[in-house]
């Protein structure tokens, strides 16, 4: 299984001399399995990235394929979709129906709840008032799909979800594929009674990598345990690098990975960061954008 982070801040991009390192554009991770199936989790800027570097493969032809899988519809996890390439190729007849095999397909997956409004949400998000282009225009073969018993089984691999704690609903994901396994943890808060969340450490046990939002610092996460003002972070459905080492430990994570970087955290920031987690658990990094992983 190959791991590749092609967005890893949260809420906005960051473009910038100070981003450089860690990077600008929201979440987008790909996970290829050892059967080669494509799996992208969300559709943030980093998305576009990712279709240019697929624009250089089968997918130029129409005849590539990959599944995308959302963790939640929040804006920065479904801005780059109108701007991802090979979503745009294919080939219709004259009467404009797709033609088999000269078409990208790809499977959009999102959570009962999420699934349902998945499709009106791209779709208006793409209206005429905020983009040029329909979603209808795309030649591609899209399919919606929802995911109801919250597993899937694609080629030899398989994808849980859980239901994690952020406002308005958010699905954690494990894939496996027999050799290896990561859990998907962005956009969680961790529970306020100190305990671990369940379904997290579901989704994590014994995983290889769990990916995990740390977006906050416990100072910014909760100012008034530190005796600084502010009005903290609380309910806000993020969670800090140090939470996510309690859940990594817990489960038994062998490796731990911070994403969903705050935009205003630079990269001289971000590093430190990284730097205090490492004091607590030797196995934590910070995600940077191009990032790749082999296991
Ligand atoms: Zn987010
Ligand atoms: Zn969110």
């Amino acid at each position: 299984m190959i791991i590749k982070f092609w967005g890893v801040r949260g809420s906005i991009p960051t473009p910038g001399r100070d981003t450089v390192e860690f990077g600008g554009n929201t979440t987008c991770i790909e996970v290829i399995t050892s059967s080669k199936e494509r799996i992208i989790f969300d559709a943030g800027t980093g998305i576009r990235v990712l279709g240019l570097e697929l624009m250089k493969t089968e997918f130029a032809q129409g005849k590539g394929r990959a599944h995308i899988f959302f963790t939640h519809s929040h804006w920065d996890h479904i801005q780059g979709f109108p701007f991802f390439a090979p979503a745009y190729i294919g080939r219709k007849d004259m009467q404009g129906n797709r033609i088999n095999d000269c078409c990208n397909e790809f499977n959009l997956y999102g959570a009962a709840d999420v699934g349902d409004r998945l499709e009106a949400t791209l779709r208006g998000q793409m209206d005429n008032y905020y983009f040029p282009v329909d979603l209808n225009y795309l030649s591609s073969k899209i399919n919606f799909k929802t995911l109801k018993d919250n597993r899937i089984t694609i080629g030899d691999t398989t994808i849980s979800a859980l239901k994690l704690v952020h406002p308005n609903g958010v699905l954690g994901y494990r894939i496996e594929d027999g050799k290896s396994s990561v859990a998907l943890a962005t956009d969680c808060e961790h529970p306020s009674d100190g305990t671990i969340d369940q379904n997290l450490l579901r989704l994590s046990e014994n995983v290889d990598v769990l990916i995990y939002d740390g977006q906050y610092t416990p100072e910014e996460y909760a100012p008034h345990k530190f005796d600084l003002p502010g009005p903290g972070k609380q309910g806000f459905g993020h969670s800090t690098a140090e939470e996510g080492i309690r859940a990594a430990k817990a489960a038994g994570a062998k490796r731990l990975v911070i994403t969903h970087h705050k935009p205003l955290h630079n990269d001289e920031f971000l590093r430190r960061m990284e730097e205090n987690a490492r004091k607590l658990f030797d196995a934590v990094e910070f995600a940077r954008e191009g990032m790749q992983i082999d296991l």
